[in-house]
């Protein structure tokens, strides 16, 4: 039997989904934080079970050829980026291969059928990145949530949680978000400082300043910081207000109050308290289709020529804008979320007189791409502020076919399939999809959903996931419910960890 503090020679062979490096003593398998396929490395246990252990990199005796210098200081500490020393190009085969082997042993899709439709992942281009020191994606962040704390001295820090818990290691500057985030947590802690005031303490429920989130519009460069804070009261906005506004791009500052104890990070409600109540950004999810028919194309290289740039440009115009206010999910790579949000449209396949429901629809970023080329588009969203959001976005972008409820999908969607459509289903009444979409959290869709979806019979359903293994399940539900998986595509939308969303299209199989 294994000890623990026992040191082993191991060479790593895998990665597992969390990202540690997988290596063998004998068949008995080690999980080592921090280790990579390839290395070989001296390994101590820190928590033995019958069938495998936890181990720490005690010394790298020999680099694995995929390992690269770690971009950022804070690598080892940090739970945030699990696998920033892995070669990007390894990165990007491991998600897929973590999205196959999910759909394989989770979903049960049969081998053959996957290997046949599976298409190869979207990653990032050398392109879209700062990516000089370590060739990997940084900066890639509009979105950035910082807690406060004080560290050991009992100074106000701001940071991220150590690995695993809510011990805070002060770093103004995540290599992942934008650079102004530096400047505007700096603000705050100033502010903090001049006005001695604390931030939360988790255990005495005292200290007012709790997190602070920040968000950049990549398309217009608006900044927006939301303060998230214990109690109703700030004091002395002004002083803040000051501190901030001095830093260019900011927009919007809000406050949201959050009394519970909870991981969630913001309140229920927020208030403006200084300049706009959102932040503006524009997406173009055909800039990829154009961008992936160059690179396909032996013809062009990438670049455009004089007549496709003003085609281009025209078409171009058709993005659309977004307002977000600071309570509602955006996704957080602009760049990737273009190439995510054209692959689900591709997958969607509109030819002007379906009826779309979009389940999850946030403040209605796909349901509007759908709306410019559907008959007409339902969207449901638990977030009230999100789906304030969604109208005021389907008004300013001039779309009268979009209609958004707020609720859960596994309420809302039951709830109109008992009292509109179960009766009306053959008459095609107009509220009936003929195609839905979903992009549940990481938890997956509920089953009183899927099981209504099924009911609905949708020639087509197009599943977005931000986490392969529900994602798995989900599908199983549906290839036992009548679909059959049809198309398949990972995208990178968070390069350096280990998270992969994935977009998938199935068939109703009686057609
Ligand atoms: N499609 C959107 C949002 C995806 S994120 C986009 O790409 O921007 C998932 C969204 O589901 C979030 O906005 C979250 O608030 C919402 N949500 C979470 N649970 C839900 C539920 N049970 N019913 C409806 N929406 C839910």
């Amino acid at each position: 039997m294994y000890q623990k503090n026992e040191i082993y020679t191991v060479t790593v062979t895998d990665l597992a989904a969390e990202g540690e490096g997988i290596g063998k003593i004998d068949g008995y398998p080690l999980f080592v934080k921090d280790a990579l396929p390839g290395d070989v490395i001296e390994a101590r246990l820190t928590k033995v079970k019958k069938t495998y252990a936890y181990a720490r990199m005690e010394k790298l005796l020999q680099p694995s050829p995929d390992r690269i210098v770690a971009v950022c200081p804070y690598a080892r500490q940090c739970g945030g980026c699990q696998i920033q020393t892995l070669s990007y190009q390894k990165q990007l085969e491991y998600k897929q291969r973590k999205v196959y082997n999910n759909l394989i042993r989770l979903g049960g899709v049969p081998e053959k059928l996957l290997t046949e439709i599976m298409e190869p992942i979207i990653g990032m281009q050398p392109e879209d990145y700062i990516a000089q020191k370590c060739g990997v994606p940084v900066r890639y962040r509009n979105k950035a949530q910082y807690p406060f704390g004080v560290d050991r001295e009992g100074r106000n820090v701001c940071g991220f949680y150590a690995g695993r818990t809510h011990d805070i290691i002060a770093n103004t500057d995540c290599l992942l978000g934008a650079e102004e985030n530096a400047d505007i947590l700096k603000a705050v802690l100033s502010y903090m400082e001049e006005l001695h005031i604390k931030p939360y303490d988790e255990t005495t429920k005292k200290g007012l300043i709790r997190h602070v989130l920040i968000r950049k519009s990549r398309a217009t460069g608006q900044i927006m910081v939301c303060v998230v804070i214990n109690g109703k009261e700030l004091l002395q906005k002004e002083r803040l207000i000051d501190k901030l506004t001095a830093i260019p791009g900011i927009t919007s500052i809000s406050i949201s109050p959050n009394e519970k104890n909870t991981n969630v990070i913001l309140g229920d409600t927020y208030e403006t308290i200084w300049g706009d109540h959102k932040i503006t950004d524009e997406i173009y999810p055909v800039r990829f289709m154009i961008d992936n028919f160059c690179r396909r194309s032996q013809r062009w290289s990438g670049k455009l020529s004089g007549k496709w740039m003003g085609r281009w440009e025209r078409i171009a115009e058709n993005g659309i804008r977004f307002r977000i206010s600071p309570l509602s999910f955006y996704q957080v790579n602009p760049v990737q979320m273009e190439r995510l949000y054209s692959t689900a449209l591709e997958f969607v396949g509109l030819s002007g007189t379906e009826t779309v429901w979009d389940l999850y629809c946030g403040i209605g970023t796909i349901s509007l791409f759908l709306a410019k080329k559907a008959k007409h588009v339902y969207g449901v969203e638990v977030v009230p502020q999100a789906i304030e959001d969604a109208r005021e976005n389907a008004a300013i972008n001039q779309i009268d076919n979009a209609t958004f409820y707020v609720g859960k999908a596994e309420e809302v969607l039951p709830g109109f399939y008992e009292t509109n459509l179960k009766t009306d289903l053959e008459t095609n009444s107009m509220k009936h999809p003929d195609i839905i979409v979903v992009d549940p959290p990481r938890k997956g869709c509920d089953e009183g959903c899927l099981s209504t979806m099924v009911k609905m019979k949708p020639e087509k359903i197009v599943y977005v996931s931000c986490d392969p293994a529900t994602l798995a399940r989900d599908v199983k539900y549906l290839r036992e419910n009548g679909y059959k998986l049809k198309r398949v595509r990972a995208c990178d939308m968070f390069p350096n960890t280990v998270h992969v969303e994935t977009v998938v299209a199935l068939h109703r199989t009686d057609m």
